[in-house]
């Protein structure tokens, strides 16, 4: 059986606490490797590498480090196949998915090279007499990343491209169920030509995720994976001094209006809906029509469109739109809030519990399931599914449909499908939510741009990427400054003021 340990000081590590964790092929069932569980000795050796290497790399001026990003595009270009195959093997996603969630992280990778520029300070000149002020952003020290299974790639880019890129060293604790990519991406930085000890990669469950919260030399925490989780990340990180940016669950819907292109609306909803088997934080989960016609029309459009879903093993290659689910537990869990749907009196228009495919009878798949007339009240509704199943709930008014989305615990993410300038507009400006669409279903924001949920999707005060990843990893200094020529004076007894 593969073992697959940590990566710590630039090698590979073996693990040493007897504990491991199995790692399914999802598609067949099958346990094909056995993860390691850090052990508090094993953490303490990955702080200790990254505090010994850090200030050395601090001081390895911007552009340097910009370029070690530079090569480290390129390797992650040259190895994308050899890379989406380990995703998919372990994770389940189709290989076009997969490499998408690899160039999701290149792409932050790629925004990283212009640390040099993104690291500029202020300062201004004569800001009193011969005294000149300067603010310099500096990196925090070591920093760590705690991540979910569903983008084993692209969100521990999101985390260690800027904070390394920002001079930090980083301790990434990635999910135990997919470790073998994070791992990859390690080697692949030391290829680039990071030096030791700035990426580790320490395995671990709980416990290991509970030492990098109370380690006092670890100086802020990203979190990414469920809401109860990323509150008690975030609790917990912030009590001991941290600072944390912990990102939940979601509840994202999609508003239809009566004008919306409904073959363009129908498309939306079954990639979004149902991609990654809906183990996206970004998946929409809920569909809301706008008025009855609207309703009826949406639902005659998606019924044929779910029950024409493809699924099936990576390695059917294009040919498949999903892949089975993560685990034998989140397939067992998903499948029981759909029973809880049916009897809480949603109609189940396509049910796709009993999906099996030939020669993969033990893999984690389900089909595509579509609930129609679901109510607010419903736990179907509340609960966030983290499976293929899509949820309608009809609306009489764009105003009620509003109300949705707004009045939801989450507000990871959001659409809206219309003709209606005015409407989007207004939508846009009112609703309480992160991320926006605009007849695009899955508006994750661009590299360059910042990615973070309002409400119980997202703790904490910046989001991930873009400009807020260089605020979050650096803190900023300032400097008042004034030259013998200024200091001529006696004592000064009150507060200056800059006369
Ligand atoms: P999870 O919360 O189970 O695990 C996330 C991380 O926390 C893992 O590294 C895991 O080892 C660790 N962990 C698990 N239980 C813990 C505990 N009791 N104490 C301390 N650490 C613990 O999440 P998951 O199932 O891996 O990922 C799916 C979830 O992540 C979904 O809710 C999804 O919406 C969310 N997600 C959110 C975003 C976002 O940006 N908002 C992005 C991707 C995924």
């Amino acid at each position: 059986m593969q073992k697959i340990g940590h990566f710590i000081g630039g090698k590979h590590v073996e693990g040493t606490s007897g504990r491991f964790a199995d790692v399914y092929n999802p598609a067949t069932g099958e346990v094909q490797a056995q993860v390691a569980l850090a052990s508090q000795a094993e953490m303490d050796a990955a702080v200790a590498n990254a505090a010994a290497a850090q200030p050395a790399w601090a001081a390895t001026n911007p552009q340097r480090r910009a370029r070690v990003m530079m090569k480290f595009v390129d390797l992650l270009n040259r190895d994308m196949d050899k890379l989406a195959e380990a995703l998919s093997r372990e994770h389940g996603k189709t290989l076009p998915d997969a490499k998408g969630d690899v160039i999701r992280g290149l792409e932050v990778a790629e925004f990283c090279i212009g640390a040099p520029h993104l690291l500029k300070g202020e300062f201004t000149e004569g800001a009193g007499p011969g005294i000149d002020v300067y603010s310099m952003r500096q990196p925090l020290g070591v920093v760590a990343g705690i991540t979910p299974f569903n983008f084993p790639a692209m969100i521990p880019m999101w985390k260690f491209c800027p904070a390394i890129a920002c001079g930090n060293a980083f301790i990434l604790k990635p999910s135990e169920r997919d470790p073998s990519v994070p791992i990859m991406l390690a080697e692949l930085m030391i290829e680039a030509g990071l030096p030791a000890g700035i990426l580790n990669v320490v395995n671990g469950d709980k416990g290991s995720v509970d030492a990098i919260l109370d380690d006092e030399t670890i100086q802020a925490v990203g979190f990414v994976g469920s809401t109860p989780i990323a509150q008690y990340v975030y609790s917990r990180a912030t009590a001991n001094g941290k600072r944390a940016q912990c990102f939940g669950g979601a509840k994202n819907h999609m508003i239809i209006m009566p004008d919306a292109d409904m073959d363009q609306a129908a498309d939306a909803l079954i990639g979004a809906g149902y991609g990654a088997a809906g183990e996206r934080c970004m998946a929409v989960s809920v569909a809301v029509p706008v008025g009855e016609s609207t309703a009826d029309a949406l639902i005659e459009k998606l019924v044929p469109k779910v029950e024409a879903l493809k699924i099936g093993p990576y390695t059917a290659g294009n040919d498949v739109d999903f892949g089975p689910l993560v685990t034998k537990e989140a397939l067992g869990r998903v499948k029981g809030l759909v029973e809880q749907g049916v009897k809480e009196g949603a109609k189940l228009v396509v049910d796709g519990r009993d999906f099996s495919l030939q020669g993969y009878e033990d893999g984690f798949f389900m089909g595509g399931c579509l609930f129609d007339n679901v109510t607010k009240e419903m736990e179907i509704y509340k609960t966030e599914i983290f499976g293929p199943v899509l949820s309608v709930i009809r609306a009489k008014t764009y105003e009620e449909a509003l109300d949705l989305p707004m009045s939801h615990e989450y507000g990871n993410g959001t659409a809206i499908f219309t003709r209606d300038g005015d409407t989007a507009r207004d939508f846009a400006a009112r609703i309480n939510i992160g991320m926006v669409g605009i007849n695009v279903p899955i508006p994750v924001p661009i590299a360059y741009h910042t990615f973070g949920g309002w409400k119980k999707s997202g703790f904490g005060d910046l989001n991930q990427h873009g400009p807020d990843g260089f605020k979050f990893y650096t803190r900023t200094k300032t400097v008042t400054s004034r030259w013998p020529s200024g200091l001529k004076d006696g004592a000064e007894f009150s507060i200056p003021t800059m006369k």
